[in-house]
């Protein structure tokens, strides 16, 4: 069924170059050989794009919100096809895979909604004052607009919820972008089968063919020229801190420099507040080994570091983890680069003074092992590499002295998606007081959960201070996320005859600011 080709406005088009995609599980060659994008495709898409851009803005927000619907629903009915040739690729089992195809059409049918819904748009009128004095007051009028065609690097971590009809390409088509897309070289056929979903329901529509692009490949080179192309207003990137950072220097060099929102790199502390370690380290133990290992622990939300004060409850914690870890299976990794960068990570925690704790089985070539570390709170502080992410199964376990050394070491940490509060009520002064540390830290805070699951809501956010993303105002998943493609317009004493309809006084269905009060006329 895969041909290999990029689609590009329409056209599956063929490489000069190819590559091909491995099976996760073997390193294993996997048909069909896949057509390297060439900068000419790059070029191609964003005109395409482009020319696209003013259509597809204008198109009335019930037809935009169908267009999404039925992008859902054509990659819905891709069903085991999909899921199937996404396990060969990304080694993930079938039932990650399936629920990961319901939250990829659950969150575009949820932008649906938002799209109908219109309150994105912001809309603000402030009526004139003639008479003001000493002078009048205009007539100003606002609402929000797409920022142009969005590039989007779908993740090798979510083939399907963050990939090429993922967060980042689902929000930016909501907010009415085209989108071009850089393919993961990780999962071309699952790419290329998501593509053609996407394709059927801009036939559907009866948008130009331009609304969406995918350009697959393995070169640098690909993405640079993508970002670098003057047609692309915003990127949105989920991968490693040096990808997203090389992504964020072309945008900046360009003569018109545009946005990047990366998502990066998060270790997600996690504090074991002392109450709550007292009455629960043995259930918190065995919660943590399953968070840490789910998905081979390859989640940006991963619980990378855990914070515990040195007792006696936190002694039976640390048991209780190795034991717990001992029943945990090798499990394949996402790719052999990604699972090279584990051993060296891993490598590098040991060779910080770090002693290990515990291990899951061991696996073959391509499979991640399990592994926790303990650390003291003061030589975790004298080694500030034993903070950075280690995209795996792997955590490290430090234990402080006191609450003022956790805080300590909260406060020196760099930008978190999330941080997570065991605790009990006995603990809740001192999580008080942890406050304003963890609200500078991380984008979300969690209470008595474990990081890994995102829900994909009104209020959730998944974000953070850099190095957790790029732009720690911004979210990447949730109905928020389409603030990263939309920009502010102001109309000044425009007549009715040139106004947005949205932006005429009368009743309106959608919330408005109007002389500073927020107001829906129905
Ligand atoms: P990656 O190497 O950052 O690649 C992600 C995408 O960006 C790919 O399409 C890649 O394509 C492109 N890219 C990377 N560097 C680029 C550059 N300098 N210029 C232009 N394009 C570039 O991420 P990955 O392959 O998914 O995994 C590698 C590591 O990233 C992992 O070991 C992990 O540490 C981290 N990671 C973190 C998260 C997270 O959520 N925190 C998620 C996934 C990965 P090409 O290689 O074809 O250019």
């Amino acid at each position: 069924m895969l041909t290999g080709k990029n689609l590009i406005a329409g056209e599956w088009r063929n490489g000069a170059a190819q590559f091909t995609a491995v099976e996760a599980a073997s390193g294993a060659a996997l048909e069909p050989a896949f057509a390297q994008g060439s900068a000419q495709d790059v070029a191609d898409a964003c005109a395409a794009a482009a020319a696209a851009q003013p259509l597809y803005a204008a198109l009335p927000l019930s037809q935009r919100a169908a267009f999404l619907r039925s992008m859902a629903a054509k990659i819905d009915a891709l069903g085991d096809t999909l899921t199937q040739r996404a396990m060969l690729e990304s080694g993930l089992p079938e039932a990650r895979l399936n629920g990961e195809r319901g939250r990829t059409v659950g969150q575009l049918r949820l932008f649906a909604e938002e799209v109908e819904n219109g309150g994105w748009q912001g809309l603000r009128i402030d009526h004139a004052q003639p008479d003001r004095a000493p002078l009048p007051k205009p007539d100003l009028r606002m609402r929000k607009i797409p920022v142009g065609p969005v590039a989007v690097f779908g993740a090798s971590n979510f083939p399907l919820a963050f990939s090429v009809a993922g967060g980042d390409t689902a929000s930016a088509l909501a907010a009415g972008c085209c989108v071009v897309v850089k393919g993961h070289p990780a999962h071309p056929g699952t790419s290329e089968l998501v593509a053609g979903a996407i394709l059927a329901a801009i036939h559907e529509a009866g948008l130009p063919e331009g609304v969406f692009s995918l350009v697959n490949g393995t070169e640098n080179a690909l993405g640079e020229a993508l970002v670098k192309d003057p047609r692309i207003a915003a990127v949105g990137f989920t991968g490693s801190r040096a990808g997203g950072l090389a992504l964020m220097g072309h945008a900046a060099a360009r003569p018109v420099p545009i946005p990047v929102y990366a998502e990066m790199s998060s270790v997600n502390p996690v504090v074991l507040m002392p109450a709550r370690m007292e009455e629960a380290a043995e259930a918190l133990g065995n919660a943590y080994v399953g968070s840490l290992s789910l998905g081979a622990g390859q989640f940006c939300t991963n619980p990378g570091i855990v914070l515990a004060i040195e007792s006696a409850a936190t002694t039976r914690f640390i048991a209780t983890v190795a034991e717990a870890l001992a029943a945990i299976p090798a499990q394949t990794m996402l790719t052999p680069g990604i699972q090279s960068a584990y051993a060296k990570g891993i490598a590098a925690i040991a060779g910080h003074g770090a002693t290990l704790v515990g291990t899951g089985a061991e696996g073959s070539g391509t499979c991640g092992r399990a592994q926790v570390f303990t650390v003291s709170g003061t030589d975790f502080r004298a080694n500030p590499a034993l903070g950075h992410e280690v995209f795996g199964p792997s955590s490290i376990i430090v234990t402080c002295a006191d609450m003022d050394e956790v805080a300590a070491i909260l406060a020196g940490m760099e930008g978190q998606l999330t941080t997570t509060l065991h605790m009990a009520p006995g603990d809740y002064p001192a999580a008080r007081d942890l406050m304003p540390i963890l609200e500078g830290l991380a984008g979300r805070i969690i209470a008595n959960a474990w990081p890994t699951g995102v829900e994909v809501t009104h209020a959730m956010v998944h974000g953070g201070p850099f190095p957790a993303t790029s732009d720690g105002r911004s979210t990447s998943v949730g109905t928020l996320a389409i603030d990263r493609f939309l920009r502010p317009v102001s109309y000044q004493d425009l007549p009715a005859a040139l106004l947005p309809k949205a932006l005429l006084d009368g009743p309106s269905t959608v919330l408005r600011r109007v002389d500073g009060r927020f107001e829906t006329q129905g």
